[in-house]
């Protein structure tokens, strides 16, 4: 017979979580996927669809699947995308169907995703927990921008441009981290997805009562 811990696990949670590009979401995800604990194993990054070029760095399935404007048209009207935005002239979105199924299978699944993106996910899965990470400073983002340095500065300035507006979005999540550093934000991520999994408004708690304590 399951313990009431394991029946207490059920559906997975959503995560969105957004920031500024550049701010560090991939590599906190990671850090915390590599994480000891059953939050950690719980946890899976869900791999967006983007017709933004490759970087050098960049792989086909691990980072984006990298698609043509025709083809990213076709899966957003055939409704295969939760969500989807345009950003600096790129589209991005999130593939519905992968992220059904590992939810279902109790995985909690992370969308490091845009705010305009974010706000479409708050509206069509309100159970979602929204995410914003911030970086220590306006200084250390521009630095990290830069290191990446596949992209031109206009580029870069651009998104910088973006990221001040999109700020102005904080109000709307449930939560904030601050990356000043990369092993305290993976912490911070994990403690939260725990706390969520706590509330009594996920769990089933009918289902744990349910075998008169046997
Ligand atoms: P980048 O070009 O730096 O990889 O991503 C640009 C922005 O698009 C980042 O803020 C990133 O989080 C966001 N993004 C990546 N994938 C998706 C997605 O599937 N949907 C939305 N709405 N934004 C995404």
């Amino acid at each position: 017979m399951k313990g009431l811990a394991e029946k207490k696990l059920g559906r997975g949670l959503l995560v969105v979580l957004s920031g500024p590009s550049g701010v560090g979401k991939g590599t906190v995800v990671k850090h915390a996927m590599s994480a000891r604990g059953a939050e950690a194993r719980r946890l899976r990054r869900s791999v967006s669809v983007t017709t933004r070029a490759r970087r050098t760095d960049e792989r086909e399935g691990r980072d984006y699947f990298f698609r043509s404007r025709e083809e990213f048209t076709r899966m957003a009207v055939a409704g295969e995308l939760l969500e989807w935005a345009t950003y600096l002239d790129n589209d991005y979105g999130t593939p519905r169907e992968w992220l059904d199924r590992q939810l279902e299978a109790s995985y909690d699944v992370v969308l490091e995703i845009e705010v305009q993106g974010a706000m479409q996910v708050r509206e069509c899965r309100p159970e979602a927990v929204l995410i914003y990470m911030l970086p220590a400073s306006w200084r250390a983002l521009k630095q990290r921008l830069k290191r990446r340095r596949s992209e031109a500065e206009e580029v870069q300035r651009r998104r910088i441009e973006v990221a001040r507006e999109e700020i102005k979005f904080v109000p709307n999540y449930d939560y904030v981290i601050v990356n000043d550093r990369v092993s305290r934000a993976g912490r911070q991520l994990l403690t939260i997805l725990e706390a969520e999994r706590l509330r009594v408004g996920r769990a089933d708690v009918g289902c744990l009562l349910g075998d008169g304590g046997e």
